[in-house]
């Protein structure tokens, strides 16, 4: 499965202390994407399952966890994969958010065995494009087009509480190759962070300079 990055316990993105899993890989370029580091289709990225979903089963029950959240890059196109990944966690955890580029109706057309059976097994799909220009700042969706839609009514009232209670944040997680900025970041958030890092070069002897390596992480495919 291609995975781009998973982390734990992430804040945003769905209620309550998550595990965060980007897929690697999506063909939509949506003008504005927040993730583009995510969409090459890199086998590079390929982890076995048999190694990948244990270790997933293992963070998942290593500290409290009240929500999964997929995301990318798009789920929908490793969908067998996403399918076997959620058969496996889903005993740990009810509580699991998808994002997705595609509609629920075209998710539904398409006949995917596979596909019904992520479905199936999500509680709550954020479906559809991302477009830019509908980026109104809303927790939880990265664009007003794209739908909240409970699939599980059990968890709707947790959800609307988080919708409620606030407004977007963006978690920061530090990694080997720099900091992981996780939250639907507003419009144009990258554009800025490559012309201002926000970090500033130091003048002090000895002369050494920190780039910033930033990566922010939208609110997935959409
Ligand atoms: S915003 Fe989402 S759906 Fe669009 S290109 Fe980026 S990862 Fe893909």
């Amino acid at each position: 499965m291609r995975i781009g990055r998973i982390l734990f316990p992430v804040r945003e993105l769905g209620p309550g202390s998550r595990l965060g899993i980007w897929v690697q890989g999506c063909l939509r370029a949506c003008p504005g994407c927040a993730n583009p580091e995510l969409q090459a289709m890199d086998e590079k990225q390929d982890i076995p399952e048999d190694i990948l979903f244990p270790m997933l089963c293992t963070a998942a029950a290593a500290g409290r966890l009240d929500g999964i959240t997929v995301t990318g890059g798009e789920p929908m196109l490793q969908a067998g994969a996403v399918r076997r990944m959620l058969e496996a966690l889903r005993p740990l955890c009810g509580d699991v958010l998808v994002y997705t580029g595609f509609t629920i109706g075209e998710l539904r057309a398409s006949g995917d065995p596979d596909v019904a059976g992520v479905l199936a097994r999500t509680s709550v799909l954020v479906d559809g494009e991302y477009r830019a220009a509908e980026n109104r700042g809303e927790r939880l969706r990265g664009s007003a087009n794209q739908r909240i839609i409970f699939l599980d009514e059990a968890v709707r009232p947790r959800y609307e509480a988080y919708m409620r209670a606030g407004s977007r944040i963006i978690d920061s997680f530090v990694a080997v190759n720099g900091i992981v900025s996780v939250g639907i970041h507003p419009p144009e958030f990258r554009k800025r962070l490559d012309r201002d890092p926000g970090i500033p070069p130091r003048t002090d002897p000895p002369r050494r300079e920190t780039p910033a390596n930033a990566v922010p992480e939208g609110g997935g495919p959409g």
